[in-house]
């Protein structure tokens, strides 16, 4: 049996159970042993029967008065009751319908039981707790994501069976020396210990390494996908025309745009290859940003290109620089997918010719046949949006240009780091002026009426709002669907008003409509789904109602909150749940509590893993199996090794980094192969 084995060779997993494995991400031996617990339970912490506190999990150490007898209480169900002791007190224990458990206590025997204290009015009582021979049960047990039809058991016998019939099933990935040094376990040691435990301390040691490895594994990964960074490049950018283009703006840069600008021009003036981060928190001002490069860089005689995620946003993109560059004589085209094809071809011939110097679009923008005369600069709004495949596509189609990222997620500094590896970061820490923060309230829907009337006041103000709610169509029957939603409103509570709709199953030039008209105050409201979210920008727009607000990330919650309050005013965001559960409630004290964008986001990646933070599909990274991106001194340590190591070894051809080689390209197999 090696870490390949097929699972279905471990006894006890057929065809279903099999199928159900296979959901959790386990084929082989090796998923099988790197499927890490989720957490532990301290059976190791014995509590006597009569200090334990009812209402709290315990694990009591006691012997079996008698012999667990059934009462059928009706068909098909049994309960089973016998009292345990262990010398400070009784106590009741009553299993429910499981045969095989009540059959295994015998009595005058001692055995660990664990589970939560009950009180029934006659003494303490355990109600189907888990139950474990006292010969080596006293330890850290761990505990299993479970999928209906398998249980944290029935994972923890099969990792049992496995180390049964092998060993050492993982090859080492990790360089010696580097073990050495930063002290870290051997990786079959590692994962044993991980499933069995010997005390916190050794799981600890086990976790540090197995984090470690795939921190440093994914680092080194992205950083070969990127190629070498810091070359030379024959895009000559020799004036620097900033200032010009800030007095074409109808207001003045902020201190921290102005920064990212000269940080920017700084570095394209050296004719070294710009590759920068542009994080600002939403309603920065990114766009005036990428309008100065791109000002400069046409000044110099090169094309721009700009891609964003979503065809509302390359077509606000495309108003914002035409508006902009309106006294210039920089040519812009704007390519989406529902450009027809007639006007495709023209547009790209003009962009070929080198008639075009700013092309703003989507994805249409990396197809094949998108040719430039002398692309200088390439910005993409939104990256996380894009998949890592999709980052150097744009970039490719020239020699050598400059790019810009911009995100308005604000991740940690370290994070950011890992994931754009080399990238210079630049930071719009500061909000234009006149901002004001956003009021938040979480309301439940019995007030719903309440907020649409105080939507109705802002309306009546010549103001301009949005409501939000999930789903498109209905097929989740509780969930508010757009379409119905809208059309009950526009016929009931805001029958007097104009209101618009959007939502993601609508043609192109149908939102764009539907945006358009929202932009130029035609409609008063605006019914959305999330296509809302990424970016768009209507200053005058200064309320927003988000309903099923539970359905929501937090950091979603805070794009779209950033709708609003883009202007001078005051902006309100009223956020309807009916949840009760604990998660839930803690997004929403969140969403009140705070409009900083990277406090969201921090909170944000500590609630749920990084896979989910970056939309789990979308952001086209690997899955990370124990990596917690909070981990900020591991992160850095990872950074700084993975760095070094590629320095000194850019192929990794060495022996010593030969099983690295693999590792990287096994974690990587999905999205690239190594040469
Ligand atoms: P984001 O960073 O979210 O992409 P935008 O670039 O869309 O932000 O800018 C948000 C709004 O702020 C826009 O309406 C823009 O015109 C305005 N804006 C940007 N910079 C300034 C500034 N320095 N002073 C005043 N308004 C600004
Ligand atoms: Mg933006």
């Amino acid at each position: 049996m090696d870490k390949d084995t097929n699972i279905r060779f471990l006894k006890g997993v057929g065809e279903k159970r099999a199928g159900i494995l296979a959901k959790l991400g386990i084929f082989t031996v090796g998923d099988l042993l790197r499927f890490y617990p989720r957490d532990y339970l301290d059976w190791r912490k014995i509590t006597p029967i009569f200090e334990a506190p009812v209402g709290e999990v315990c694990c009591i150490k006691a012997i079996v008065n008698h012999k667990p007898h059934g009462v059928k209480i009706r068909k098909g169900m049994t309960i089973y009751k016998t009292v345990v002791t262990d010398g400070s007190g009784l106590m009741d224990i009553t299993i429910f319908n499981s045969k095989y458990t009540a059959e295994s206590l015998e009595a005058g025997r001692e055995y660990l039981f664990y589970g939560k204290i009950e009180d029934n009015y006659r003494r303490r009582q355990m109600s189907s707790p888990m139950v474990a021979p006292v010969a080596g049960g006293e330890r850290l047990v761990p505990v299993y994501r479970q999928s209906a039809g398998i249980n944290s058991k029935y994972i923890e016998k099969l990792i049992k069976q496995a180390y049964i019939q092998g060993n050492d099933y993982f090859t080492e990935c990790l360089p010696a020396s580097l073990r050495e040094k930063l002290c870290l376990m051997d990786v079959n040691r590692a994962v044993h210990e991980m499933h069995f435990p010997t005390d916190e301390d050794m799981l600890s040691e086990a976790r540090r390494r197995l984090i470690f490895e795939e921190l440093f594994i994914f680092r080194i990964g992205l950083m070969l996908l990127k190629g070498n960074r810091k070359e030379t490049t024959p895009v000559k950018i020799e004036r620097d025309l900033t200032e010009e283009f800030f007095s074409l703006l109808p207001f003045t840069p902020t201190g921290a745009q102005r920064r990212a600008v000269r940080e920017s021009m700084e570095q394209m003036l050296s004719q070294t290859t710009m590759n920068r981060l542009l994080q600002g928190d939403v309603g920065s001002g990114k766009t005036a940003v990428a309008a100065a490069l791109i000002y400069t860089a046409a000044g110099n005689g090169y094309q721009s290109a700009f891609m964003a995620p979503t065809e509302i946003l390359a077509r606000q993109h495309y108003n914002t620089c035409v508006r902009l560059f309106k006294d210039t004589d920089i040519k812009i085209e704007l390519l989406t997918g529902s450009v027809t094809a007639a006007n495709k071809r023209k547009i790209k011939e003009r962009l070929r010719s080198g008639e075009t110097g700013l092309i703003i679009g989507t994805h249409a923008l990396i197809q094949d046949d998108v040719e430039f005369n002398s692309l200088g600069l390439v910005i993409t709004d939104e990256q996380h949006r894009f998949g890592v495949k999709h980052r150097g596509a744009l970039g490719s189609k020239g020699d050598r240009p400059h790019t810009l990222v911009m995100s308005a997620t604000p991740i940690p500094r370290t994070l950011a780091l890992m994931i754009y590896g080399d990238l210079d970061i630049s930071v719009l820490d500061e909000l234009p002026p006149g901002r004001q923060q956003t009021d938040t309230f979480v309301i439940d829907s019995s007030k719903r009426a309440r907020a649409f009337n105080y939507v109705r006041k802002h309306l009546d103000a010549g103001r301009q709002g949005y409501i939000v709610c999930p789903l498109v169509e209905e097929d989740e029957s509780e969930l508010a669907s757009a379409k119905n939603y809208a059309e009950n409103l526009s016929r009931g509570f805001f029958g007097n008003y104009r209101v618009g709709l959007l939502h993601g199953k609508m043609k192109a030039s149908e939102k764009d409509d539907v945006m358009s008209r929202f932009v130029s105050g035609e409609t008063q409201l605006l019914v959305a789904t999330t296509v809302i979210e990424v970016g768009v920008d209507v200053p005058n727009a200064v309320i927003m109602v988000i309903e099923n607000a539970e359905r929501f990330g937090l950091s979603q919650l805070h794009q779209l909150r950033g709708r609003v309050g883009r202007g001078d005013e005051k902006a309100t965001c009223i956020l309807i749940t009916d949840a009760r559960g604990e998660n839930a409630r803690r997004r929403m004290n969140i969403m009140k509590s705070t409009t900083d964008g990277f406090k969201i986001a921090d909170a944000d990646l500590k609630m749920r893993g990084p896979g989910d933070f970056f939309g789990s599909r979308q952001h086209g990274l690997p899955e990370m199996k124990i990596a917690m991106f909070t981990d900020t001194p591991l992160l850095n340590e990872a950074n700084k090794f993975a760095t070094q190591t590629v320095e000194n070894d850019p192929q990794l051809a060495a022996p010593e980094n030969r099983g690295l080689r693999s590792a990287v390209a096994e974690l990587f197999k999905k999205e690239y192969v190594l040469n």
